[in-house]
């Protein structure tokens, strides 16, 4: 019942201010905070070593699913050699938090996990280095460090992914200036299907550490990364919105001004949001809570009403929409850079080289507003080049262009809409967002592409650590 002289309730409040600034709310649904809730999820880890007759596995949105025969979970490399043993010729996969979309995780043989792997192993001050174990969660990596005054020099978007899942895809988040994850692995110690513990590094083994950064599970499993680090730092972030048109023409000044920038579009609303984040040496912080949830359905509520006429959603997205709208916050780097994405989705993603950015991200905007159906905003980020062997960044700087479908709706045509533009500008896709490409085409992309194969097939010439999917990818038919 509601009573039209009572205060506001918490969710009426909120959608009020919704309503009078939509285009940063939507923002906030991919840029912004309550991480706090958020770690104590991920921190449960099971406390002994378990061989569970499996239950089915799913991935974060649902898409990618097995029922394998066993779940491993050792908790230290004898365990893990054991299970690999008992594994034998049946094969494994490797899994972190699963929140890949592509299918490199399913298998119906054994699904090892190294949740019980997680936590510091060591620090080195002097080389600015802190080794950790492969199933350490990104979300708990940043607390542990900041405990010791530091932190990494970038984080993707959300940080429930585990470190070796995330290197294992060259897991990303922006800045022109900025690498991917796995650049700043320094070391790695990787256990071969047949039970043997490889190390590599940037002085010992560096070819192999070059490969096995971004290996989608393929090579063994890793058990340890030694990762370089920065003393922790505090970040001033910025939200404001621009016309569509005036972001892109203003974005690569924005990315060499700012040590962060991205952008979303959103759609059907002639405007996109921007991100930026700067070094901040005060100590105050200022954190506005999230309003993103809210947004995104305002945003999903205008499609399902206006959905059939562009033209008047447009125009009553302008109506709502207040442009001058801005946001800020100051913060620790990994409360900012980090969030929580509770509204599940599907994702393409694609990494094209820097100077062709703006053009592609213009031919995919013109292909989702082709599209009635499409609410979930673009988001468009900046990333260095690196030399692991299988990174799409390899030797490229680039931009990346994601693309998102709600869980639930229609997400093939991520693929056979969005991904022809991605390919005409030579786009190398994200390991673990939906793509379609095979063999032959990723060998085209990736200089190093058959060096890597010879490598696979000399740690793992039965294929034990092959799933159906990687067979394909790899074009492994033996
Ligand atoms: C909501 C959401 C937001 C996202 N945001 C970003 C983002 O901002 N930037 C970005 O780049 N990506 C992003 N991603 C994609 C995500 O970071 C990658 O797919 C990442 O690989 C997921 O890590 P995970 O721990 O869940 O790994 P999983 O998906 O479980 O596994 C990924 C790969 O790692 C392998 N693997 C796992 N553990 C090991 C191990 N110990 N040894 C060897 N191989 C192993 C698996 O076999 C698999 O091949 C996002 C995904 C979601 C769902």
């Amino acid at each position: 019942m509601s009573n039209d002289n009572a205060p506001p309730t918490h969710s009426e409040r909120r959608r009020t201010v919704l309503k009078a600034g939509a285009g940063i709310a939507v923002t906030a649904a991919f840029a912004g905070s309550g991480i706090e809730a958020r770690a104590a999820a991920d921190a449960v880890a099971p406390t002994a070593a378990t061989t569970t007759p499996a239950p089915g596995w799913t991935n974060w949105s649902g898409i990618a699913r097995c029922t394998p025969k066993a779940i491993e979970t050792p908790g230290d490399e004898a365990e893990l050699a054991a299970a690999l043993r008992k594994a034998s010729a049946g094969g494994a996969r490797c899994v972190g938090a699963g929140h890949s979309f592509t299918a490199l995780v399913p298998t119906d043989a054994t699904l090892i996990s190294l949740d019980r792997m997680s936590g510091i192993v060591a620090s080195d001050a002097q080389a600015q280095t802190v080794t950790l174990h492969a199933g350490t969660r990104l979300a708990l990596l940043s607390r542990a460090l900041d405990a010791q005054h530091l932190g990494l020099r970038n984080l993707p978007d959300i940080d429930a992914q585990s470190l070796a899942g995330a290197i294992a895809t060259a897991t990303h988040g922006t800045g022109k200036d900025l690498p991917a994850l796995h650049a700043d692995v320094v070391g790695l110690r990787l256990m071969t299907p047949g039970g043997e513990v490889l190390e590599c590094s940037t002085d010992r083994n560096p070819e192999l550490l070059a490969a096995a950064r971004v290996s989608l599970g393929s090579l063994g499993v890793i058990t340890q990364a030694t990762v370089r680090v920065v003393p922790a730092f505090n970040l001033h972030r910025r939200v404001f919105l621009k016309p569509l048109q005036a972001m892109l023409d203003g974005a690569p000044a924005l990315a060499e001004k700012h040590r962060n920038f991205e952008f979303y579009y959103l759609p059907f609303t002639g405007y996109a949001a921007g991100i930026t984040n700067d070094l901040y040496t005060g100590t105050d912080t200022v954190q506005s809570p999230s309003a993103d949830e809210d947004m995104l359905r305002d945003l999903k509520r205008l499609r399902d009403w206006l959905g059939w006429f562009p033209s008047l959603r447009r125009w009553v997205a302008g109506k709502l929409i207040d442009g001058e709208q801005t946001e800020e916050a100051k913060n620790r780097s990994w409360k900012l850079l980090s969030t929580q994405r509770p509204t599940k989705f599907n994702e393409t993603e694609c990494h094209v080289p820097r100077a062709d950015g703006i053009a592609c991200v213009r031919e995919v905007i013109a292909a989702l507003e082709r599209r009635n159906d499409v609410f979930f905003p673009l988001e468009f980020r900046f990333v260095k080049a690196d030399d692991a062997w299988l990174s799409p960044f390899h030797q490229r700087d680039s931009c990346s262009i994601a693309v998102h479908a709600a869980q639930g709706e229609p997400y093939d045509y991520l693929l056979s809409e969005i991904g022809p533009i991605y390919r005409k500008y030579q786009g190398r896709p994200h390991w673990g967002k939906l793509h379609d490409l095979k063999a032959p085409q990723l060998a085209a992309l990736y200089p190093r592409w058959n060096d890597f194969l010879a490598l696979r097939a000399r740690l793992d010439p039965e294929g034990r650590m092959l799933n159906p999917y990687l067979r394909q990818l790899f074009g492994v038919t033996a």
